[in-house]
């Protein structure tokens, strides 16, 4: 097994499973050739974003967390991944929408302030955020690229918004949100061989999908159902027909980066992870 603990997190805000499955040829191509892995994620609800950014990165549910709805904008009670990272020596970054940062470094978020922060003493030691739900995603991975390449992170986590943008704008079944989830996997096609090369194991996963009505929150699959793709060889690699919880995500992460969960995280238990 790989000693390689570095790891670059992609969450592509609003991507719905059925729509990745059908839309994303490159992270497909991947799977088929033997260098990923595929898993259908059942999201937390309500499957709305804060709650479920806060679920991705801690590993407790909302009624636990405090952060049960988009309104409840309060620094995180939790220990993180970004936490977690620092306290076991490793180097985190991250290019994300503003409230990761309200999450874990700062709220309530001042653009004109914390835009771009670099503080190794804060939770989030090299943070660059946006808050414009239409911030190009090309932009938002090259504001990615420059944090590793000048910042060499062990954890990056990458969260981009236009699927779920255009997703509320044309709704979940539109030849607008479909081809924005194919315009994402052409930038996955462009920069993931170039991360790969730099020796990041890799995953991408979503907070929540988008129903028909350009919407989420509820409990359909439509809301529920969102992809997980993993390449790192502490996973086997194929299309894998299981359903896997959301609070499943932070614990994976703690295993990818070879560091201890925090104490209140659930077992990991996912099939085919080594
Ligand atoms: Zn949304």
């Amino acid at each position: 097994m790989s000693t390689n603990q570095k790891l670059i997190f992609i969450m592509i805000d609003g991507l719905r499973y059925d729509t990745a499955v059908k839309n994303m040829g490159y992270l497909h191509h991947l799977v088929e050739k033997g260098q990923a892995s595929r898993y259908k994620v059942i999201s937390e609800v309500p499957s709305m974003s804060r709650p479920l950014y806060e679920v991705l990165l801690t590993g407790t549910p909302p009624h636990q967390n405090g952060i049960t709805s988009n309104h409840v904008v309060q620094l995180s009670k939790e220990e993180s991944i970004f936490h977690l990272t620092k306290k076991n020596g490793l180097s985190n970054a991250t290019a994300s929408y503003h409230w990761v940062s309200e999450l874990y470094n700062s709220a309530p978020f001042d653009p004109m302030k914390d835009r771009i922060q670099l503080n190794a003493e804060k939770p989030i030691e090299n943070g660059i955020f946006y808050w414009e739900d239409h911030y190009p995603d090309s932009h938002l991975f090259a504001d990615a690229q420059y944090l590793l390449e000048s910042k060499s992170p062990d954890f990056l986590y990458v969260h981009s918004m236009n699927v779920d943008d255009d997703g509320h704008k044309f709704t979940g079944d539109s030849a607008g949100y479909r081809n924005r989830v194919i315009a994402v996997d052409t930038l996955m096609a462009t920069i993931l061989p170039r991360w790969l090369k730099e020796g990041y194991q890799i995953i991408i996963t979503a907070d929540h999908g988008m129903n028909d009505d350009g919407q989420h929150g509820g409990t359909t699959p439509e809301d529920r159902e969102v992809p997980l793709f993993i390449i790192s060889d502490k996973v086997e690699t194929g299309f894998f027909d299981i359903e896997v919880p959301q609070l499943q995500i932070a614990p994976l992460v703690c295993e990818l980066l070879m560091i201890e969960p925090s104490a209140v995280m659930k077992k990991l238990e996912i099939q085919g992870v080594k």
